[in-house]
């Protein structure tokens, strides 16, 4: 038998989270951002179930960080258009964002000059990277006009000016950043006649006033919830990954008897431990701290003890019924319904759900449902 642990990916529960973040748009237009594997999803997989929904219903766009990830996308027969949210990073790389048909973000003057030195066949429509408070990436704000006006005079890029930004705060419910960057984004549209690209998934999720011409959620569409507050949208985002594995051993502890390295957990009552086959060689976090929820035949209880490469360890005291080959769920939804959020298990390992889905490593196999 295999070692029984399998990330299940739920494609109905991505497209729902898709239809919601197209439902909370409006009138905007919704991408879907995939990069990074789909956070660790599996791109072509996720691609293709978006793409293939019916016609008004479907991503316009999807949008990836780079190249690499989009060449991936086209060779895995994705054809709808593709963003690269970090456009190029080098001039080389334009023949091949021509030829795959891509779109692009701009971001810095060595761009500018590689467009302007090449000479497309078809056009490369660009999206213009405006830094207004991030600190990261894009132009500053008083030389997005001069920007556009060189990228604009070279026709093959043309396309029309479309501002990007990228919000720093938009979870927090405190709005006084978020609304000076877009205040900033706002006004500059304005005085450019330029449409907005600016809402991630939180600014999806809770501030439409920000949604512009496009919303650009990533995390939301594979069920995380990234808003510091829940909202009655984000109560209605369903789990897409299941990071799912079974007992393969059970230990009984005397009172005092510790488990795992540096024996951070004791029992404090006799105890049965179970092993589950799942480790942080696998992308578990080994941050997880005593008490970071698990769910075993579908009941809550927690881990005890230090994550290991390839296994960690659960109480399961309260569990009678536990044994080798009962069902542990890291995170998702268990086989008798209940569900765990990722959400909920990376404020245990004091990270966040992005990068618990993306931490996933090629050794855990993707099911697809
Ligand atoms: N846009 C940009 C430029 C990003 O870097 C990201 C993610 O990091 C997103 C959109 C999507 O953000 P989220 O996953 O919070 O929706």
């Amino acid at each position: 038998m295999a070692r029984p642990l399998i990330a299940d990916v739920d494609l109905d529960a991505l497209r729902h989270n898709y239809a919601l973040a197209r439902e909370l748009a409006g009138g905007s237009r919704a991408l879907a951002v995939i990069k990074a594997d789909a956070y660790g999803h599996g791109a072509v997989a996720c691609a293709g179930a978006l793409e293939a929904l019916p016609a008004g219903r479907r991503p316009p766009a999807f949008a990836v960080a780079c190249l690499e990830e989009a060449e991936a996308l086209r060779e895995g027969g994705i054809v709808t258009p593709i963003v690269l949210l970090e456009g190029i990073f080098e001039a080389q790389e334009l023949a091949r964002v021509e030829a795959l048909g891509l779109w692009m973000a701009v971001h810095s003057d060595w761009q500018v000059e590689a467009l302007l030195a090449y000479r497309p066949a078809r056009p490369i429509p660009v999206w213009l990277k405006v830094d207004s408070g991030m600190h990261r990436l894009g132009f500053p704000p008083d030389q997005v006009a001069a920007v556009w006006e060189r990228l604009s005079a070279a026709p093959a890029h043309a396309t029309g000016l479309l501002l990007m930004s990228h919000f720093a705060t938009a979870d927090a419910r405190d709005s006084a950043y978020f609304d000076r960057q877009l205040a900033c984004m706002q006004a500059l549209a304005h005085r450019l006649g330029a449409s907005l690209c600016l809402a991630n998934s939180p600014a999806t999720l809770a501030w439409p006033q920000a949604h512009g011409s496009w919303v650009r959620p990533g995390v939301m569409l594979y069920g995380s919830d990234p808003l510091e507050q829940p909202s009655e949208a984000s109560r209605r985002l369903e789990p897409v990954m299941t990071l799912r594995s079974e007992i393969i051993a059970v230990r009984e502890l005397a009172v005092g008897e510790p488990v795992g390295y540096a024996g951070r957990w004791r029992a404090s009552r006799p105890s049965r431990i179970a092993v589950v086959a799942c480790g942080y060689g696998d992308g578990y976090d080994r941050h997880a701290a005593d008490g970071t929820p698990v769910l075993v035949a579908g009941r809550r209880t927690a881990i005890a003890g230090k994550v290991s490469m390839d296994m960690l360890t659960v109480d399961v005291t309260d569990i009678p019924e536990a044994g080798i080959g009962s069902e542990v769920v890291l995170w998702g939804r268990s086989r008798h319904g209940a569900v765990l959020s990722v959400d909920e298990v990376a404020r245990h390992c004091d990270t966040i759900s992005y990068t618990l889905l993306t931490g996933i490593l090629p050794r855990v196999p993707r099911h697809y449902s």
